[in-house]
């Protein structure tokens, strides 16, 4: 054996995964069961106390799910990671270890529409405030931090305009409040940007997405990266204070640089639930493997895509950071030199009505509430995914009303084109 690092494309195929021990099966096995036989008494209650690793109960781990999750924490360079159900969950279940009722985190205003909506309604009634940045303006979350705040949520290239934050200068940021960066890393992937390489603690995914990539399954992901102090000023009540249900042991003090995975999984999944079914777990899988083929292709014709949009005389702007002229070119260069991702926004100088039109005449792009598929999708962010925007909120979060959203599919580059071009018309 050479001892040369397995690089992204080799971890993608293989990192967690073995021929199966009992049967050889190559392909990792769909488990599909909701628990597993303990060896004796003091087997089971050891994995109840955790003082040994095992499979108990698929709500709070499964062999399918363990192999997902080792191969995306192998492709993030983190220390662990937790699947959970969903994109959101795995929103959920970070901050659920990290504030308390009346406790605050700054999270970047260009967020996924969804997001937007989870964290201004359903946290506000866990009582999780949060406040607002610019991610173009970095003294903003400076001034954003109180003795409350508890995190910075941002996304790495930011929906629904696909303009590139610059990580390191909020991990900056988040290093002198004393609070960790969690990344939303999910419409770069880990092939084009590794948010732990430029300062992030936590990555979470909606793998419904590019890691998926076949718009089949929904999943999501929370990586851990092993480089938070928890103990510290006991900010971190779950992670730094004994756990009574766990015969009073500290996670942070037993699990070391793993323990906020361990403390999403034991405490976050337990209690709330968003288990991933094993068998989304094994397309999603299946998906992460052609990963670096796919995103290549998605970003080689997005910038295709973006090149014709720019050129065409009913088009107003394009904001895509894979273009020389656009205002994050440089952020682009420097965070994702491979592609600047797939999904970006144009307006048309025809306003709304022409956004809606062009909308309706599109054949082969998909009008969807989606992003990530093989497919190309299309959307109009100001009266779906961001509707429950004002029209303030809308400009400044990238969704104004003249604005259409793209996600970029692996067809012929050539095809998107004529489609959009025969539905802009002259
Ligand atoms: C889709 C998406 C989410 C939410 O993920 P779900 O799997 O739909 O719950 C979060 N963040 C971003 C950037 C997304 O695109």
């Amino acid at each position: 054996m050479s001892d040369r690092l397995p690089g992204f494309s080799t971890l993608a195929v293989h990192a967690g995964a073995q021929p199966d021990p009992t049967t050889g099966a190559r392909a990792t096995p769909i488990y599909q069961t909701t628990s597993f036989v303990f060896n004796d008494a003091d087997h089971a209650a050891s994995l109840f106390g955790l003082q040994a690793f095992g499979n108990i109960y698929t709500r709070i781990g499964n062999p399918t799910n363990a192999v997902l999750e080792e191969r995306v924490a192998a492709l993030e360079g983190g220390t662990a990671a937790l699947a959970v159900a969903s994109g959101h969950a795995a929103q959920v279940v970070v901050l659920q270890q990290l504030l308390q009722p009346g406790d605050e985190f700054i999270a970047a205003r260009k967020l996924y529409g969804g997001s937007i909506n989870q964290f201004t309604h359903a946290f506000k009634s866990f009582g999780w405030n949060v406040v607002w940045a610019d991610p173009d303006d970095i003294a903003s979350f400076e001034r954003a931090v109180t003795p409350r705040t508890k995190a910075i949520f941002i996304e790495s290239i930011a929906n629904p305009a696909g303009s590139i934050t610059d990580i390191e200068a909020i991990s900056t940021v988040a290093r002198k409040a004393g609070v960790p960066l969690i990344v939303d890393n999910t419409l770069a992937s880990p092939y084009l940007i590794r948010p732990i390489d430029h300062g992030a603690d936590i990555v979470v995914h909606s793998l419904t997405k590019f890691l998926g990539g076949h718009g089949n399954s929904l999943g999501g992901i929370i990586v851990d990266a092993g480089t938070f102090d928890w103990s510290t000023g006991g900010k971190y009540p779950m992670l730094s204070e004994p756990r009574p249900e766990y015969h009073g042991i500290r996670l942070q003090e037993t699990f070391g640089n793993f323990a906020f995975a361990i403390a999403c999984r034991v405490l976050g999944l337990r209690d709330l639930g968003p288990a991933l079914s094993p068998f989304n777990a094994f397309m999603i899988l299946t998906g992460i493997e052609t990963l670096p083929l796919r995103m290549q292709k998605h970003c080689d014709n997005a910038k295709a895509v973006a090149e014709f949009l720019a050129g065409h005389p009913a088009v107003a702007s394009v904001s895509y950071a894979g273009l020389a002229s656009d205002k994050y070119n440089q952020l682009a260069r420097k965070y994702a030199p491979k592609g600047a991702g797939a999904v970006f926004t144009f307006s048309l100088k025809g306003g709304y009505d022409a956004g809606v039109s062009l909308v309706s005449k599109l054949q082969l792009f998909s009008h969807l509430a989606n992003v990530g598929d093989t497919r190309s999708l299309v959307i109009h962010p100001a009266s779906t995914t961001h509707s429950q925007l004002d029209d303030a909120a809308k400009v400044k979060s990238g969704a104004g009303p003249d604005v259409v959203r793209l996600s970029i599919g692996i067809e012929d580059k050539e095809d998107l084109i004529a489609d959009l071009e025969q539905a802009l018309g002259t």
